[in-house]
């Protein structure tokens, strides 16, 4: 495989018009929306195909609405596995039944899902970036085994990368360190007939596990598991878990194997241990952060994904055009992308639903106990209610604040 490929013949010199540093789905979404408005850009990855990595496996019907906006729902379906329940249990009862389509997808099946559109115009360089270099006139990239690519304006997708940031002189704040642990792990049914719902979550019993809730869903091939608990990382469950997954979930979810039926854990279990961090002194002449690389996201709010979905068209669809043709980028003119009153929305939802999240599940306080009670209880309510007359539902659902414009999974 080459190292570098390059879709179109006139957008073969180092000299772009937009660079976009880092291919996860920030970058690859970013460098295929500003090819797509016929921008001249080269977009930069360590890896051709993105590797297996545990990040976001599945979409909510918001997200899937943004992608079919992109143009891009076909592609993504043909990698995904559809759901349209998600049946939703605590303490061995059903609080409630989810309707809406999910895709269940693997991250690097997404991302290369998206890669294999990249429109013509966008070149794609597999090198690792040793240094950027930023100005309101040009921006240098230097990558290691490559001629140094320059551009008009530099779009860093770097994800929780520091050293790049570090160039140029923007710092990370972790503002809620060691927010959470997700797992995730393939199960597979050992009775015939395989499992008994296609999709479930099921929430912690015990304020004590500080499990959050367990999401089951189908992805090709498999039946994945996410698993999104509150512990410290060095915790002996932490490690009785990635050691003894099935009897460690089944000690602490026993109503697990009566809600879907036996099972096996097949398969590595990945882990993965969020601080939660901002980026500081970002407001810079000539480059734009996006996805994690600006915010990193607590995986048990289910938010990340609609962040980055933001950032990236809003950026795209709104700011770069404005920007066009214009022969210096300074921090002035870029800060209206920050300031954007739809991206600081969903930025501080993402961590007010992380501190939710932390706090339903694990707050010891009267006021947390109560409003466990309370969540659950209206749940069963709405539940109920549901069933007689949906609509009605809906109407409180969206008074209840439930779902954000890119509707932050009502699973959670
Ligand atoms: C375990 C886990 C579970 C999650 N679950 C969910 C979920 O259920 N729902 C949800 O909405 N969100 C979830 N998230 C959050 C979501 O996955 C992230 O917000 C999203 O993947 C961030 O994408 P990104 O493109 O910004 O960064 P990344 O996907 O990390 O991409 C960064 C890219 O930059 C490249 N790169 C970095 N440095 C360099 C360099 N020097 N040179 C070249 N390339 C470089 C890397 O190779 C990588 O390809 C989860 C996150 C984690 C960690």
């Amino acid at each position: 495989m080459s190292s570098e490929h390059t879709a179109k013949p006139e957008n073969t010199k180092p000299g772009a018009e937009i660079a976009v540093v880092g291919g996860g789905l920030s970058g690859t979404l970013a460098a295929y929306l500003l090819g797509r408005a016929g921008h001249a850009v080269t977009l930069i990855d360590r890896h051709r195909n993105f590797p297996r990595t545990f990040r976001s496996e599945k979409l909510g019907p918001g997200e899937i609405e943004v992608f079919k906006r992109f143009g891009l729902s076909a592609a993504i379906a043909a990698r995904a596995v559809p759901y349209d329940e998600t049946v939703n249990i605590r303490r061995g009862q059903v609080v409630d039944r989810t309707h809406a389509r999910h895709f269940g997808i693997l991250y690097h099946d997404l991302v290369d899902a998206i890669r294999a559109e990249m429109p013509q115009g966008v070149r794609f360089v597999q090198g690792q970036v040793r240094e950027v270099k930023a100005g309101a006139r040009r921006q240098r990239i230097a990558i290691v085994g490559h001629e140094e690519v320059t551009a008009r304006l530099l779009v860093l997708a770097t994800g929780t990368g520091d050293t790049l940031r570090r160039d140029l002189g923007i710092s990370r704040r972790i503002i809620r360190p060691r927010q959470s642990v997700a797992f995730g792990f393939n199960l597979c049914p050992t009775g015939a007939g395989g499992f008994r719902h296609t999709a479930v979550t099921l929430y912690g019993e015990r304020v004590s596990d500080g499990i959050d809730y367990l999401s089951l869903f189908p992805v090709a091939g498999a039946t994945r598991a996410n698993l999104f608990v509150y512990r410290d990382r060095g915790d002996s469950w932490v490690r009785a878990l990635r050691e003894r997954p099935k009897e460690t979930l089944g000690a602490a979810l026993p109503g697990l194997a009566g809600a879907i039926g036996d099972f096996e854990v097949e398969g590595p279990v990945d882990s993965w241990i969020t601080d939660i961090a901002v980026a500081e002194n970002y407001r810079q002449d000539g480059v734009v952060l996006v996805g994690d690389a600006f915010q990193t996201t607590c995986p048990a709010t289910g938010t990340g994904v609609a962040r980055l979905l933001t950032d990236v068209e809003r950026l795209c669809g709104s700011y770069v055009p404005r920007w066009t043709g214009h022969n210096v980028m300074t921090a002035a003119d870029l800060a209206a992308f920050y300031d954007d009153a739809e991206k600081r929305r969903i930025d501080a939802y993402a961590l007010a639903m992380a501190d939710f999240r932390r706090r339903l599940t694990i707050g010891t306080e009267m006021e947390w106990r109560l409003r466990r009670q309370y969540h659950f209880a209206l749940r069963r309510v709405l539940n109920g209610i549901d069933r007689l007359s949906p609509a009605l539902v809906g109407k409180l659902r969206q008074l209840w604040g439930a779902q954000s414009r890119h509707n932050v999974p009502s699973a959670v």
